[in-house]
């Protein structure tokens, strides 16, 4: 801001300058002229009046008045003359001197201050016209202290003057024609002294000090009559050129003062003007200037702060699109990443799934084995079980053949109706085995309770019929289960097995299944009134391969089995040992969706 404030100062200084001298310039272009006009006009004025000393020398009158000066005929004629010729040539006064001085003649001569009979030897008009030249003097008048202008010639011989011709004019009305509001016009004479001024207070002031000598010799020959003769309070502000300065008239504003001689005299024609109007002008340009370049210098600021902007811009654009290249190289390594972590999962879900098809093979293998192991530990009670019926089957048909034999039909046809409801009895025991052992298909989803429950006992006949419980069976009827049907009936057979396994050699001995509808689910507890679960039993019961039974009847997998099947249909499997003795299985099972709606709408 300082920068701009000084670089439009400067701007505005420069213009100044710059204005005001080239006003100055056309200012002194029109002085000259002016000058060159008023010079023409002061001479020519001056010139006019050149003819009358001369032409008093060819006159009689004037001839015999320097012949007879003592004759007052000759004096009147004279003095006639003269008064007649200076009011026609309009002069101011008009006399003869004589070769000494002394005033012999003059149109002055009625007035009661004339000059007649006055000694102006002193003049220098006088001794410049004795010397036979024409004198031109300006002076003021030592009888009415009046300013004029002295024109003289020599009367008579050239060589031997008889006596002096003197013409005085007054130059007021050339004074009165340089009134003007801008402009000082001064006359100086071959003294440097102000003879005529636009403004009468600067007349008979010295534009340069007077010599001491000079001043002397003023004095004596009375030029200015006793006149102070102050120097003009007039100082030099700065030079233009040869002829034009700049000057302070009395500390007054700076004028233009310019200078020309007169021509055919000493003296010279100083015009001093007004520099108001340049300074105006000079004033306006430097403002304009100082605008102009405030302006500009403005308009660069602008542009530099545009291109600072537009560069930043750019600057920014970059840093973003680097950004955006870090991002994308960022989100590409990211995605390659991703890409490898979901390959890798995706390998790992593989795996589990491989896994998972393997651990259900085993599970299933496991499952098979549980009940061939169930199968073999009934086989001993299958065995017993078609062993009688076998036996029975040989007599029968033994008796049958005789009875045949001896025609007895009746007795015969009797015996093999006996005969085929023992072999019904066997179909239905090896049947019932072979469900029981055949893998799991993809049979039905569903199972009812009551079937499941009956096919259970029936396989685990010959363990009742050892063990002999009192069975408590209080299941709702038409209980439909979502779950395969012989794995339902493995579970069974498992839990009902180990039940009869804790009973077996105890004392009143008691099954009690009993089912319970809790939302979605039928519960099932199977209750012994065996010696309950031991400590450690109950710690490690779903364990695989932990019994506490004698090798070759248990082998430890029933319950983990049971608790597997269970679980993968949504139910589960719990225990505990009931307050009044033996063990508690109770079974979750998810009702099948159409016996969830039937048992909810008999809710309702
Ligand atoms: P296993 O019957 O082949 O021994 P299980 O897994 O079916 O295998 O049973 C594990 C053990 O749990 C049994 O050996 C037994 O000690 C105990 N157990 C299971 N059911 C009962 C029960 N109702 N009463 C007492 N103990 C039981």
């Amino acid at each position: 801001m300082l920068a701009l404030a000084v670089l439009v100062g400067l701007a505005g200084s420069l213009g100044y300058r710059y204005s005001y001298d080239n006003a100055l310039t056309h200012q002194g272009e029109r002085g000259q002229v002016q000058l060159h006009l008023y010079g023409q006009a002061l001479s020519s004025e001056l010139a006019r009046y050149d003819y009358v000393p001369s032409l008093l020398s060819l006159d009689d009158k004037i001839a015999a008045l320097l012949a007879h000066p003592e004759d007052r005929a000759r004096v009147e004629a004279a003095n006639q003359y003269l008064a007649a010729l200076n009011a026609r040539a309009g002069t101011r006064t008009i006399y003869v001197l004589n070769a000494s001085g002394r005033v012999l003649a003059t149109s002055n001569w009625q007035r009661p201050d004339s000059y007649m009979g006055e000694d102006l030897l002193f003049r220098p008009y006088f001794a410049d016209a004795m010397e036979g030249q024409l004198g031109r003097f300006y002076g003021v008048g030592t009888t009415r202290s009046e300013a004029g202008y002295y024109l003289s010639a020599p009367l008579g011989d050239r060589n031997k003057p008889g006596g002096v011709a003197v013409v005085k004019v007054g130059l007021e009305p050339l004074e009165n024609r340089w009134q003007g509001a801008d402009t000082q016009m001064l006359l100086t004479d071959e003294n440097g002294v102000v003879i005529l001024a636009s403004d009468p207070s600067l007349k008979l002031t010295t534009l340069k000090p007077l010599a001491p000598e000079l001043r002397e010799r003023l004095l004596r020959n009375l030029q200015y009559n006793r006149a102070p003769l102050p120097q003009l309070e007039l100082t030099t502000v700065r030079k233009l050129s040869d002829s034009d300065t700049l000057v302070r008239l009395r500390r007054g504003p700076p004028m233009l003062a310019q200078n020309a001689e007169l021509v055919g005299t000493d003296w010279h024609l100083t015009l001093l003007t007004n520099t108001s109007q340049a300074r105006v002008a000079a004033l306006n340009t430097a403002a304009l200037a100082g605008v102009l370049t405030a302006f500009l210098l403005l308009l660069a600021a602008a542009w530099n702060v545009r291109r600072r902007i537009a560069s930043e811009r750019l600057a920014a654009r970059a840093a973003l699109e680097a950004a955006n290249g870090e991002l994308e190289r960022k989100v590409a390594e990211r995605t390659a990443d991703l890409s490898a972590a979901n390959q890798q999962l995706q390998a790992e879900i593989g795996e589990r799934i491989r896994a998972e098809a393997t651990l259900r093979q085993a599970q299933d293998g496991l499952l098979q084995a549980g009940k061939l192991a169930a199968v073999g530990q009934m086989s001993t009670g299958i065995a017993h079980e078609l062993n009688q019926p076998l036996a029975a089957l040989r007599t029968l048909s033994g008796n049958t053949q005789k009875f045949l034999a001896r025609g007895d039909n009746a007795t015969a046809q009797a015996n093999l109706g006996t005969i085929i409801g023992l072999v019904e009895r066997m179909g239905r025991i090896t049947g019932a085995l072979k469900s029981f052992a055949r893998k799991p298909g993809n049979g039905s989803r569903t199972a009812p309770l009551d079937d499941a429950l009956d096919n259970a006992l029936f396989l685990l006949d010959t363990r009742l019929q050892e063990v002999r419980p009192e069975l408590v069976r209080q299941i709702d009827p038409g209980l439909v289960v979502a779950c395969d049907p012989n794995r339902l009936e493995q579970v069974l057979v498992n839990l009902i097995g180990n039940a009869l396994d804790a009973l077996s050699g105890s004392t009143g001995p008691r099954l009690e299944l009993r089912t319970h509808l809790t939302g979605g689910n039928v519960r099932l507890t199977i209750r012994d009134s065996g010696p309950g679960l031991s400590e450690e039993a109950f710690a490690r019961l779903f364990e695989p391969f932990f019994t506490t039974k004698p090798t070759g009847q248990g082998l430890g997998l029933g319950l983990t089995l049971s608790a597997g099947i269970l679980d993968e249909i949504g139910g589960s499997l719990d225990a505990s040992n009931h307050p009044d003795g033996g063990a508690c299985f109770t079974l979750a099972l998810p009702l099948a969706r159409q016996e969830t709606e039937k048992v909810n709408g008999h809710g309702a």
